[in-house]
Order: structure tokens, then C-alpha cells, then sequence
């Protein structure tokens, strides 16, 4: 099996895995219990807390453990109201968010191909009423790394009360997310894009804006924006995973795989277009886009082969993908687009099999249209 399905789950590190079954068998106290042993399940928590902290320079007490990224998108951007910018580009935990928010003015900043944000056109949408901005750090489908350090200075050069928060979820553990050398109050991000476990999320608060920030689960208040039983096992299973990913040192030899298989696909397949920037780019993504192809045919071709990616031309009710129509790309290659997503483990002999397989399928595909 040829896994290249990285940026919607990875699989979970062995010793994530194992830390996760020792804390389900051993500390399975609730950790909000008053007795020692509920205590042991709790001090996992914080340590798991004062480990992330460290890693993004903040305080253990601005880390909050949710759900998933999902959740945590939903309370950053409920928590506020009045007018808000974000871009056109965002994951739908945001973009559909923000639909159903407390935002009387939601300003969508333009981007250009590449999905980068236009500074012009974000100052010129910056004024008195804006309170809140959300941008995705790491672009989930293309890849593209947001300047969110330029971004925020603009923002907090503008007006230093506006919230800046961000979607980390594809960049943890894989880039720096320094809250500060970043300059934003909040930052999403979810384990099992690090090789922890699912349904585990996570929300930075910095301090000051603590008080602003409304639960939208009710109940316990176990982690105070969120309620419910906490989960001991996943949280300290996602701390081995992101030390574990981090300590992996991976990402130049991702950033090999990745130009391996730009060039690959480049030199073997005709009517190609590469969506994800060369510069400023995940290494961990790579969207490509091929002319006069369904994405959805090629993908099934490659699972024959045990090849497993994604469409990155996901539409929805006969649309084009809402991702790909705000980067502009040209309509022949609305349909075709595939997403490939790396981990650790692949190497370029998979990737050498890949291309074979993709050629292949494209000029079935071709043949037949
Ligand atoms: N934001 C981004 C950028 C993502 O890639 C994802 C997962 N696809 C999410 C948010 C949602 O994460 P979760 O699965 O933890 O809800």
C-alpha cells in the first residue's frame, strides 16, 4: 500500500498508540476525580499541556485540549462578533463557521493563484469595526504557507485589540508555530495530523483574551472553553505523537519526496498543472491538476493499485471546489485535481510506482473522453 492521503489523517505512531492502550489500562481514573488516582490522569494532561506550551512558547494554561480542530475553529470564531476578515481559501470548519457566527460583516481578503493573501487588499479592508481576523496557516488542500507574521503586524499595526487566530491544524509539528514570533491570540490544531490520536483538537488562548472566549458545549466546563469527561488517553497520546514528529527531523527529506514527484509527474504527464507553489509551500502537500481528467476516475484507478490520495476537486453539488475556483485555475483543470500528502515512511520507489500507475490511468482516462 502506497498511503499519500497524509493531510486528511495520518496513522498513529506506534508509541502514541502504545501510550494511548498504558492510559486506557492504567489511568483510566476521570482526571477531574478528587482522589490520587484521578490526579495521575490529570498531571498526563498537564505535562501534555506544559510540553505543547513549550513547543509554541506559551503557558500551559493557554493551551486547551477540544474535540477536534473542528471545535476549536468553532469556539475561536463564536467567541466574537461584529465585523471579521478572513480569506476565501479557508477549510470549511472555518468557512462554514463563519456562515453561522455572531459576524454582522465578514470581509473575504483576496488571495492570488497560489492562494497567498494580498497585503493591499487586506489593509484596504482593515477599519474601526473590525474585531476578529481567521486565516489558515497551512493551506489544507494546495499546501501554500501563509506569511502569518507579515499578516498579523499589518493587522496589530492597524489596531493591536484585534484577535488574530489561525488554522494550524496542517502545520503543527511540521513548521514552526511560535504564537508569538507569529504574533496571533489563537491557534487551531488536531492530533491525528501528527500521527496522534482522532477526535483530539486543541485551541491556544493567549491570556488577555481568555475572558472573551464563550464554551459552545455547556456543561462541566472540564477544559473551560469545553465540557465533557476529558480524555486522558488521547491527550497524552497526541503529546508523544507531536514530540515524536517533531523529533523526526523529517521535513527536508519530505521536501525530496515532494520535488521528486513535481519533477516526476512533470517530465511524464502532458497537460499538467502544478496548483501548490514551489516556494512558501508545505512539503508535506502536493496538489496537481490534469487537463480533461475527473479526479474522482482517477483516484478509484490508483486505489486498484493500492495507491491511496485524495480529490482535490472535492465539489460539492455539481460546483466546482470552492478552493480551486478562488485560486482562478484555468476550467480544463477544475475537475482533475489530486492531492498527494506525505508522511515519513514513503520513499521515492513508491513514488517511482505512483507515476508509473498515474500515467497510465491519465491515458485511459484520455482515451476514452
Ligand atoms: N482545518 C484544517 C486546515 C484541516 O486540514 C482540518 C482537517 N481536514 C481541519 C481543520 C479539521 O480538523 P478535525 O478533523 O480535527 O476536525
Amino acid at each position: 500500500m502506497i498511503y499519500l492521503d497524509n493531510a486528511a489523517t495520518t496513522k498513529m505512531y506506534d508509541e502514541a498508540l502504545e501510550a494511548y492502550v498504558d492510559v486506557c489500562k492504567n489511568h483510566y481514573a476521570n482526571p477531574s476525580a478528587l482522589h490520587s488516582y484521578g490526579m495521575q490522569a490529570e498531571n498526563l494532561i498537564k505535562n501534555t499541556k506544559k510540553y505543547i506550551g513549550k513547543l509554541i512558547s506559551a503557558s500551559e494554561s493557554e493551551i486547551f485540549f477540544t474535540k477536534s480542530a473542528t471545535e476549536s475553529n468553532n469556539i475561536a470564531i463564536k467567541s466574537f462578533d461584529g465585523a471579521a476578515i478572513t480569506s476565501k481559501i479557508e477549510h470549511s470548519s472555518v468557512f462554514n463557521t463563519f456562515k453561522n457566527s455572531n459576524f454582522s460583516d465578514i470581509r473575504f481578503v483576496n488571495n492570488d493563484k497560489y492562494g497567498f493573501i494580498e497585503e493591499e487588499n487586506l489593509k484596504n479592508k482593515l477599519d474601526n469595526n473590525i474585531s476578529f481576523v481567521s486565516f489558515i496557516y497551512v493551506n489544507n488542500e494546495i499546501g501554500t504557507i501563509q506569511d502569518i507574521k507579515k499578516l498579523s503586524k499589518i493587522i496589530k499595526d492597524y489596531n493591536k485589540d484585534i484577535v488574530i487566530h489561525i488554522d494550524a491544524t496542517q502545520a503543527m509539528g511540521k513548521i514552526s508555530c511560535d504564537v508569538n514570533s507569529l504574533g496571533v491570540d489563537m491557534m487551531s490544531f488536531s492530533a491525528h495530523k501528527f500521527h496522534g490520536p482522532k477526535q483530539l483538537g486543541g485551541l491556544y488562548i493567549r491570556k488577555n483574551i481568555q475572558g472573551k472566549i464563550k464554551p459552545i458545549l455547556d456543561g462541566g466546563y472540564q477544559e473551560i472553553i469545553s465540557s465533557g469527561t476529558n480524555n486522558p488517553p488521547a491527550i497524552y497520546a497526541c503529546g508523544i505523537a507531536l514530540r515524536k514528529q517533531v523529533e523526526a527531523n523529517e521535513y527536508a527529506y519530505i521536501e525530496e519526496l515532494n520535488h521528486y514527484l513535481r519533477l516526476l509527474i512533470e517530465e511524464n504527464i502532458k497537460d499538467t498543472y502544478i496548483i501548490s507553489p514551489l516556494e512558501s509551500s508545505s512539503a508535506y502537500i502536493l496538489d496537481v491538476a490534469f487537463a480533461n481528467i475527473k479526479s474522482e476516475v482517477l483516484l478509484h484507478m490508483l486505489e486498484e493499485e493500492e495507491i491511496y490520495v485524495s480529490s482535490g476537486s472535492a465539489c460539492s453539488k455539481g460546483d466546482y471546489s470552492r478552493i480551486l475556483s478562488a485560486l482562478n485555475i484555468d476550467k480544463k483543470y477544475m475537475d482533475g485535481a489530486i492531492r498527494f500528502s506525505f508522511s515519513g515512511d514513503i520513499t521515492k520507489e513508491d513514488l517511482d510506482f505512483t507515476v508509473k500507475v498515474l500515467k497510465e490511468s491519465i491515458e485511459i482516462i484520455r482515451m476514452v473522453i
